[in-house]
């Protein structure tokens, strides 16, 4: 083989849009990607692409060799309390704290940190993969963690005499800071979604962490003001779950929380022409404040949807719960040995492209979404 440039088609956001904007007979991305021998030249653009940064940096061997697929799949794991606890100090299965697995002992948060790293995972922001940035290096895969409930991921011991917070190293932050000091590279990061009872430091602290949490590359989103399950609530009673956690962390962290609505209990699961209330938890006021929601949650079992495929969906993003169960049943180990076996994302280091093979679009109708990238396939 020689090692010629990438033969890659690339379509402008533009062009996909015509694409698939309801013209049935259009040619299909896979179907004219990938003809090594009448394109000599590495890239076909079209007008629309008019940016100076260079598109293709690698061949199609080296996205073939690295396993290069942004049309594959995301873990995104969703954690509750992380108690300070070894595994053999529980009576349940690994490092499960309770009998369904919600809660962890600071043992296993631990390991599975250093797991998902030495795997070849890299975490990001879940509100950059709504927006669908993603923005991981070339050949290895992100991943996502969220926390729900705010007990226990967030335990203030104190403050430091220049004004940072001194937590207890067995929460869940106080994890994920030894993690950041230990492995630079590995973009620490954490979702975090509360109740009106915020982290259950008492307000004035709780304040006081939360603005150093956005300052420090944590996010803070919505799981309601009640817990409540929304599933069933009318349309007022969902504006004043939704809007009225909102408008807390409007007074406490002002345009710096993430507008995504982690759903208690995962419910509603969809929403339906007969269900036009769940709108509510995108769009709607409370007490005059007016709020918008960019994504929902559900409670976890697997692996999320790439944001760029047609099967995403923005109001049911799918999380992993993190919990075990010896390998089975969809736990940590369930899924990551799904992911690992030719279904997670893999990236090319350009958040500005999505890069797949084209076979993986032969359908024509997998890629759905490009938020405005530039496609490359190979
Ligand atoms: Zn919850």
């Amino acid at each position: 083989m020689n090692k010629r440039k990438l033969t890659a088609l690339i379509l402008s956001a533009l062009m996909l849009a015509a694409m698939t904007a309801g013209c049935k007979k259009e040619p299909q991305p896979s179907e004219t990607a990938i003809t090594s021998e009448s394109a000599p030249s590495a890239i076909q653009t079209t007008e629309a692409t008019t940016e100076t940064t260079p598109l293709v940096t690698y061949s199609a061997e080296e996205y073939s060799a690295a396993g290069v697929n942004e049309l594959n799949s995301v873990p995104i794991l969703m954690y509750h309390r992380i108690y300070d606890m070894r595994n053999d100090e529980t009576e349940y299965t690994g490092g499960n704290v309770d009998i369904d697995g919600y809660n962890r002992t600071s043992e296993a948060f631990e390991a599975d940190l250093r797991s998902y790293y030495s795997q070849g995972y890299r975490m990001m922001r879940l509100s950059d993969f709504v927006d669908g940035n993603i923005d991981v290096a070339f050949g290895y895969s992100p991943v996502i963690l969220t926390f729900d409930d705010g007990i226990r991921d967030v335990v203030l011991e104190g403050w430091n005499e220049d004004g940072t917070p001194i937590f207890d190293p067995t929460c869940a932050i106080g994890i994920l800071e030894k993690i950041k000091a230990e492995y630079p590279d590995y973009n620490v990061t954490a979702t975090f979604f509360v109740n009106s009872s915020l982290f259950g430091n008492g307000e004035e602290d709780d304040r006081r962490v939360m603005q150093w949490m956005v300052d420090n590359g944590y996010d803070i989103g919505n799981h309601t003001r009640d817990h409540v399950k929304l599933g069933g609530c009318t349309a007022e009673e969902i504006e004043m779950q939704v809007g009225a956690m909102y408008k807390i962390l409007e007074d406490i962290i002002p345009g710096q929380y993430v507008n995504i609505v982690a759903l208690p209990f995962g419910s509603p699961e969809s929403i339906t022409d007969e269900t036009p209330q769940y709108r509510k938890i995108f769009e709607g006021t409370y007490d005059g404040f007016s709020y918008t929601s960019r994504a929902s949650l559900l409670c976890a079992w697997t692996r999320a949807y790439s944001p760029f495929v047609r099967d995403y969906d923005y109001t049911a993003i799918r999380r992993i719960r993190g919990y075990d169960h010896n390998g089975t049943d969809f736990d940590i180990e369930d899924n990551f040995n799904q992911l690992n076996n030719g279904r997670r994302y893999i990236s090319d280091g350009n958040p500005d492209t999505i890069v797949f093979p084209a076979s993986d679009n032969s359908s024509g109708d997998w890629l759905k979404d490009t938020y405005g990238h530039q496609v490359i396939t190979y």
